[in-house]
């Protein structure tokens, strides 16, 4: 049989699920992957056009090592045409963990008796906030499980707590926020607030799988949770992360699904989402999942560069959850964004066992336990820019209008110069003083490659402002 979309596309229309399983199933298993055919593919990325199932699933079906190592180079292109060396650093910070859901993989779930149950009160939500501002971090991801405790208001009034606290020249400008879906109703709530990203991942594509591991509670509705963006986007919540939780059911479906979600945004909204999110399944307390479709390093490298190639003008982030070697070797050709100094126990950032994990006041095991320094430090050592720009989405530069991809010369006008000018802030007011040194001698080199094609004159002007003691300055 030969796919013909017509027969199998089901019609992109507002809040109405979009995934057919015997399309991608087709799709997966008509592809042929030619050599020809793979380098056409990358060929067509590097041209910044994202990809069709069809193209994502050439690169899908490639086994051969030569093949795989051309596709990793493409990204490892395409990363530096788009994104340049900018890596944005982020951390979560969880606020409640009561669940009435019973996702078979999650420590959270409602069934399992073992976790303790804890909701941050506002002090403590202060207390958590103060700490990682003294760390340096600006940006951070809220995380809820999914309860009538954590109502839109409650969410709203958690953001709002994050955003009064301030530590010394410490402040958080950008609140993103990973929680459950609401209507449009409770999303346009939470978007009083002034979140950046709200996240929904819809876990696996796959509707006969997702039936198996979420029996319970809201989340068991497979629609409802497929449609939960476009919601936000009804509610005009215009920057949105996508994602899907691999080891559920087989990377092959997954990346296809995503890659669909992608095309039904663009389709019924004219814009994608901002980010992708691709995190692999960890040990979590009660996981109780079919081992047989977690997801191997070479497998798990291999779909990230095929993302990077799909969707040219999505975010990519990559979490503590994946141990520090596959970090490095991912964000050379994917990645965009990062986590740093994460804790993700209920409070842990204020506890003096912090590194201590344990599966009882925590949702999975992480891998990648280093503080933001010294994460900073790596990034450096690697001429990374670690930034901590939140600079469009408070100029409201956001959805339809995510200037970085569609003016050109943007990342060199504005996404450079901020990642420069937040790192020298961190430099300023958190560094040792062996990261400041490499950190400036970093910043001069950028600055010498970006005066090639610009004048950097108000940049240096801001860089002595900022050494005077001026802060949060950006284009
Ligand atoms: N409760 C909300 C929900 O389910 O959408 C908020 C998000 S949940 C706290 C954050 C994400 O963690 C989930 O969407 C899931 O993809 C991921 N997750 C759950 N269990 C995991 C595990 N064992 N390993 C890695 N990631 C996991
Ligand atoms: Fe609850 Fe979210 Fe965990 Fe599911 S993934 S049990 S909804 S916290």
């Amino acid at each position: 049989m030969i796919y013909h979309p017509e027969k199998y596309r089901i019609p992109d229309e507002a809040m109405k699920p979009f995934i057919d399983i015997s399309e991608i199933e087709t799709i997966l298993r008509e592809t042929v992957s030619t050599p020809e055919g793979v380098r056409k593919v990358i060929e067509k990325s590097l041209q910044k056009n994202r990809l069709s199932l069809q193209e994502t699933a050439i690169l899908i079906n490639t086994t051969s090592p030569d093949l795989i190592e051309e596709i990793k180079q493409g990204a490892r292109k395409l990363k530096e045409m788009v994104y340049g060396e900018r890596i944005v650093l982020f951390a979560p910070l969880y606020i409640g963990n009561f669940c009435s859901n019973n996702c078979q993989y999650c420590g959270f779930r409602t069934e399992n008796k073992n976790q303790k149950r804890i909701t941050l009160s506002k002090n403590e939500i202060i207390q958590e906030v103060t700490r990682l501002e003294d760390s340096g971090h600006k940006r951070l991801i809220l995380v809820f499980g999914e309860h009538s405790l954590y109502s839109p208001e409650f969410i709203a009034d958690s953001v709002k707590t994050v955003y009064s606290v301030k530590s010394k020249n410490g402040e958080i400008r950008r609140v993103n926020i990973n929680a459950a879906p609401f209507s449009v109703e409770g999303f346009k709530t939470v978007k009083e607030s002034k979140i950046g990203t709200y996240q929904v991942f819809q876990e696996t594509y796959h509707s006969e799988m997702y039936a198996k591991l979420h029996l319970s509670g809201k989340k068991s509705d497979y629609n409802y949770r497929l449609t939960s963006l476009d919601r936000a986007q009804e509610a005009g919540i215009d920057d949105v992360g996508i994602g899907a939780l691999f080891g559920l059911y087989d990377w092959k479906f997954e990346v296809l699904g995503l890659i669909r979600h992608v095309n039904h945004f663009e389709a019924v909204y004219n814009v994608g989402p901002h980010t992708i999110s691709f995190p692999r399944v960890q040990n979590a307390s009660a996981l109780n999942i079919d081992k047989n479709y977690l997801v191997s390093d070479a497998d798990f490298t291999k779909l990230v560069a095929i993302l990077r190639l799909a969707v040219p003008y999505t975010g990519m982030i990559l979490t503590a959850r994946e141990p520090i070697h596959i970090r490095q070797e991912v964000m050379k050709f994917g990645v965009s964004q990062i986590d740093g100094g994460t804790n993700i126990q209920l409070g842990g950032y204020s506890k003096n066992n912090a590194k201590e994990q344990d599966l009882n006041v925590e949702q999975f095991e992480i891998n990648d336990t280093r503080s933001i320094g010294e994460i900073i430090a790596e990034l450096v050592e690697n001429q990374y820019i670690p930034s901590f720009c939140t600079a469009c989405y408070r100029l409201g530069r956001t959805g339809e209008h995510f200037m970085e991809f569609s003016v050109p010369g943007f990342i060199k006008r504005y996404c450079s110069p901020n990642a420069i000018l937040t790192l020298a802030e961190y430099l300023e007011d958190y560094a040792t003083n062996e990261l400041k040194i490499k950190g400036y001698e970093l910043i001069e080199r950028k600055i010498l490659e970006l005066e090639e094609t610009q004048n950097v004159e108000i940049l240096r002007e801001r860089l002595i402002e900022l050494k005077d003691g001026k802060r949060d300055l950006y284009f």
